[in-house]
């Protein structure tokens, strides 16, 4: 049984600590100190954060795994500070059987370095026609708990009430993708002048913002729970703040390169900054980190979609969409919102742990370096240039030649290091 001593950290920003790892979980600091083989590291002048936790990834396994797989996703998770990630179902076949998320879950089991929870389908190979056998899911070893069609919208009013109903007795959340395929026909950026310009098929807010205000009043009608995935507009941020007001049960998360990027970077036509839902204005920027100040945004998620190169090194229009996230999250968390005094250390402990774990109904998180519970940790240095993306298969990384700061030096799953001294500890390819 490996056990750690990690001296020094200031947990969540507060004062400095000692933390005791034994046989995977937190123990007081003091029955580790003494054992012959625990192995102490000096985390002087790091953070320590609780494990991060991805609601929103795409590790395109099966059917993608020239762009990622399970295991290179887990690998570039860890090394962003994450100990779980919630993979999306948008693979090739679509998750939408409980054989196949629970093969998902396995081959995060099998990589060892983060838990990997699916999602599963919504609708039956992402059609939007029928649904997906949701309880089936649920009820497999996956246990799957979130449900998304995420690349697409559940566009049709009535399936979408009733996969609402399904997952309310399932203890499950639909996570919308909130995009009126009728309004976004062939849209390639944010609709505005500077698509006018440029000459691209715009994509009105309102192509989102409609849809949300729709599921909104659904999960009220059903009583179900509502998650909506990256929010992208300062209108749907008021859609949603009226939502919360109302007492209807939604959760709703940003990306951190809505938090970041804007409309302006297409100018360049580099496929790279061509994601769905698209950058944004600079006021659109400016209310989302104001509504992850408010709380009105609950979490930060990655929405981490690897592409190959044949798909972004060619013109604008034919670039696929997505971008690299799960080790740049937390720097550009640190560079737009902590590092300026926005939010505290122990905010992004909330919103990148304790809240998404919560809407995933996973277990382990809710109070984060708690005796007894498992040891997921992540150990940064806040104001330290952050590392290159090195982890995914794929390169579409939007920040490349941007000065972020935040470098995850350790990270822990599960009392075990899978993220040492900035780089990654080599897991055998075993069959769990
Ligand atoms: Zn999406
Ligand atoms: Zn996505």
């Amino acid at each position: 049984m490996t056990s750690y001593l990690i001296q020094g950290a200031s947990l969540l920003g507060a004062k400095a600590a000692d933390l005791g790892v034994l046989g995977g979980a937190f123990v007081d600091a003091t029955k580790v100190a003494g054992l012959k083989k625990t192995r102490v590291i000096d985390a002087t002048g790091l953070v320590a954060l609780p494990g991060l936790v991805d609601l929103h990834t795409h590790v395109r396994q099966p059917g993608g795994e020239q762009a990622e797989t399970v295991r290179t996703g887990s690998r570039a998770a860890a090394l962003g500070g994450y100990t779980a990630v919630h993979a999306m179902a948008n693979t090739s076949p679509v998750s939408d059987t409980a054989e196949l998320v629970s093969a998902v879950a396995r081959w995060g089991a099998e990589a060892g370095y983060v838990e990997v929870r699916p999602v599963g389908a919504v609708t039956k190979g992402l059609e939007g026609q029928e649904l997906a056998p949701l309880g089936a899911m649920a009820r497999s070893a996956a246990q799957v708990r979130v449900f998304s069609d995420d690349g697409k919208c559940v566009h049709d009013s009535s399936l979408m009430r009733r996969a609402l109903q399904q997952a309310r007795s399932l203890d499950a959340v639909i996570a919308q993708h909130a995009q009126d395929p009728g309004l976004t026909e062939g849209a390639q950026m944010n609709d505005g002048p500077l698509a006018a310009a440029l000459g691209l098929a715009g994509w009105p807010a309102v192509a989102e913002e409609s849809i949300i205000a729709r599921d909104v009043l659904l999960a009220e009608s059903v009583g179900a729970r509502l998650h909506v995935c990256h929010v992208s507009t300062a209108g749907s941020i008021e859609v949603i703040r009226w939502a919360k007001a109302r007492g209807i049960s939604v959760t709703a998360e940003v990306t951190p390169h809505h938090l970041l990027l804007t409309e302006e970077l297409v100018s360049t036509f580099d496929p790279l900054f061509k994601v769905n839902p698209p950058l944004r204005r600079q006021e659109d920027v400016l209310a989302l980190r104001e509504a992850v100040v408010s709380g009105v945004i609950d979490i930060v998620a990655t929405d981490h979609a690897p592409h190959p190169s044949e798909v972004k090194d060619c013109s604008f229009p034919e670039g696929a969409f997505g971008m690299l996230g799960l080790e740049t999250a937390l720097p550009v968390v640190l560079s737009t919102l902590v590092n300026p005094g926005m939010v505290s250390l122990k905010d992004v402990a909330r919103f990148m742990s304790t809240t998404p774990a919560a809407i995933g109904r996973l277990e382990g998180y809710s109070s984060p370096f708690a005796l007894g519970e498992p040891a997921h940790i992540t150990l940064v240095d806040p104001t330290t240039e952050a590392s290159e993306p090195r982890g995914s298969l794929s390169h579409n990384n939007p920040y490349r030649g941007r000065d972020l700061e935040g470098r995850v030096v350790h990270t822990m799953y599960r009392g075990d290091l899978t993220v040492t001294d900035g780089e990654l500890v080599e897991r055998p390819e075993v069959n769990a």
